[in-house]
């Protein structure tokens, strides 16, 4: 229900946490968190209150400088650690807000190709879609720009690749994201109001856009794949 994606340059799993808080207002049942460290993808996630997935950071942190984050308002699959998000494969972590609703399909397919499920939800297909493209030899955001047109019904999205500490990619199609402008930190999440700790440059994307962030910046695109120019906007005032 809430996403956070932060490209810093310190470990961000306390930041992340704290840009959720100011996301609970729109209620959910359970949260999780996954860092890069050294190229590797590591993950926590947590049934019930962020004060769980804090708890479970405090006896064991995570130590990216590079995240995601997710409160999740579960409606496919029970609310548990297991359907939790991050949804994680050896490639990537993703997290997702809304719903995929041809996910018994696309389930189907990619399983018949040997892809295992680990999960009960709708969100766990976008993570092996991409995951077999990069399979078939796409590099990151060629894999996302095939895996868009191939999802039916409304989202957020915010990935993460192991292997690559310079790369976020966020998508939004019917479910609000923003992009944070930092200086030499770029940020994603579901409204501004998440990221005012961390900026007052925010850039809303168009329904259909997805964003690629790097340390130094960000690079639009629209649901046809061309890159565009979005504008920045100076948020009222920061917390
Ligand atoms: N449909 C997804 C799930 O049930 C995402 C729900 C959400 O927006 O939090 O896991």
């Amino acid at each position: 229900c809430g996403i956070v994606g932060i490209l810093g340059t310190r470990p961000v799993a306390a930041q992340i946490v704290d840009a959720l808080k100011r996301l609970e207002y729109r209620g959910y049942d359970s949260a999780g968190v996954a860092t890069l460290e050294s190229g590797r993808l590591t993950r926590r996630r947590a049934e019930g209150k962020l004060r769980n997935l804090e708890v479970l950071l405090s006896e064991a942190p995570l130590r990216g400088a590079i995240g995601i984050g997710h409160t999740r308002w579960a409606t496919h699959g029970r609310p548990n650690e297991t359907n939790a998000h991050p949804h994680a494969t050896e490639r990537l972590a993703v997290v997702h807000n809304g719903i995929i609703e041809n996910f018994r399909e696309l389930r189907e397919e990619l399983t018949a190709k040997g892809r295992v499920f680990a999960t009960e939800t709708d969100s766990e297909v976008v993570a092996h879609l991409v995951t077999d493209l990069m399979d078939e030899g796409k590099a990151p955001i060629d894999a996302v720009a095939a895996a868009l047109p191939r999802l039916k019904g409304a989202f957020a999205l915010a990935f993460l690749f192991a292997g690559d500490d310079d790369l976020l990619i966020g998508a939004r199609r019917g479910a609000p994201l923003a992009v944070g402008h930092g200086d030499g930190e770029m940020f994603l999440g579901s409204d501004a109001l998440a990221l005012a700790p961390f900026t007052d440059e925010i850039t809303y994307l168009e329904d259909g856009d997805w964003v690629v962030l790097r340390h130094n910046g960000a690079s639009f695109r629209n649901e046809a794949g061309q890159i565009v120019a979005r504008q920045k906007q100076k948020t009222a005032a920061s917390a």
